[in-house]
């Protein structure tokens, strides 16, 4: 079944007529194209794809599922034109705005309905192929670890080791990093988003190392926290705790597991293991965007199901002295799991 007749399936369980899809990362999704200007509407009987004239030999080559129109660059007229009935659009990312401006250009007739999520829902579920691209990714992530381990910490500046980061997952062909990555090194390991500074990394102090790589359009994300040197003993202990708790948790990830439930035991397992917990969620998905769904964390609703990818990764933060945090990106399998990071958990000790 192609993606978009699973739109199909959807639209009547929604009591939809057709879908608006303007979202551009849903738009890949379901129609091939990686332009930056391009929509589609998804009817039971009729798949149309619209762009403009600077993407229209682009499109030609990438949507091959889709009838093909040439719009203005403007598209949202010409998308109104060609919607019918109860129409659903993708409401978490349509502006007030834009919402406007289709409302007043539909025909008579069209309702505008929310259908924020639908498309959301069928990205969770990954297929094979995108299966292999994740792997890919979080195998490129995994030798940015190794180069780390091998080249050292102490000294470089956070920003120059971020930098190198970029520059290694580039060179062996990812498309982009998926996100900044960051390094934050003692105390400034605390700031769960820490942004790398121009300070130098010491010795003997743990430095939080998280990153990704963009293959295919598709994410990894992984974080290791490596030590530079003897710890003091609250560190190491901190660091057990967080290991232990990540290895639990991934041991629960599989089909069927409540997300709010794994969630709540990592955080339970640091708390009790430590004395203070984490503030953030356990996870989260991670596909052609690197936070996607499904979540797990303390509101998350649902279970997991065979072909969701998640991070496992729980932290720990005591500000002014350290952080800690250890994530895995794992995809959920008819038999279990499969763990896509490679990088061993053991704390890792570089000295140079
Ligand atoms: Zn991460
Ligand atoms: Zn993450």
């Amino acid at each position: 079944m192609s993606r978009a007749d699973r739109v199909v399936a959807l639209l009547d369980e929604r009591e939809l007529d057709c879908l608006l899809v303007t979202n551009l990362v849903n738009v890949r999704y379901l129609t091939g194209f990686t332009g930056t200007n391009g929509a589609c509407v998804i009817t039971p009987d009729e798949r149309l794809f619209l762009t403009d004239s600077r993407y229209v030999e682009q499109a030609k080559q990438q949507v091959t599922e889709f009838e093909h129109l040439e719009a203005s660059r403007e598209l949202l007229g010409d998308l109104a034109a060609r919607l019918r009935g109860r129409a659903g659009f993708d409401d978490a990312h349509v502006s007030v705005k834009a919402h406007a401006a289709l409302a007043e250009k539909v025909p008579d007739g069209v309702e505008l309905a929310a259908a924020a999520g639908l498309v959301e829902g069928l990205r969770a579920v990954k297929d094979e192929a995108e299966l292999a691209a994740i792997r890919a990714a979080a195998a490129l992530a995994d030798g940015a670890y190794e180069q780390l381990r091998d080249t050292g910490l102490v000294g470089r500046t956070e920003r120059e080791v971020a930098r190198s980061i970029v520059r290694h997952l580039e060179d062996r062909g990812a498309d982009e990093v998926s996100f900044p990555p960051i390094v934050a090194a003692g105390a400034h390991g605390a700031l769960p988003h820490a942004s790398p500074r121009d300070v130098e990394i010491p010795s003997g102090v743990l430095v939080v190392v998280d990153l990704g790589a963009r293959l295919d359009g598709y994410c990894s994300d992984c974080t290791r926290t490596f030590a530079t040197g003897p710890l003091e003993d609250r560190a190491s202990e901190g660091y057990e705790v967080v290991r232990r708790a990540q290895e639990a948790a991934l041991g629960e990830v599989r089909a069927g597991a409540v997300a709010r439930e794994v969630d709540a035991m990592a955080h339970e397992l640091v708390e009790s293991g430590f004395g203070t917990g984490f503030d953030h969620g356990l996870g989260h998905g991670v596909g052609l965007e690197v936070h996607e769904g499904p979540r797990l964390a303390r509101t998350a609703e649902g279970s997991l199901e065979t072909g969701n990818v998640v991070t496992v990764e729980p932290g720990l933060y005591v500000p002014g002295d350290f952080g800690i945090r250890i994530e895995d990106l794992v995809a959920v399998t008819a038999d279990g799991r499969e763990v896509l990071t490679g990088f061993p958990k053991e704390l890792v000790t570089v000295d140079g």
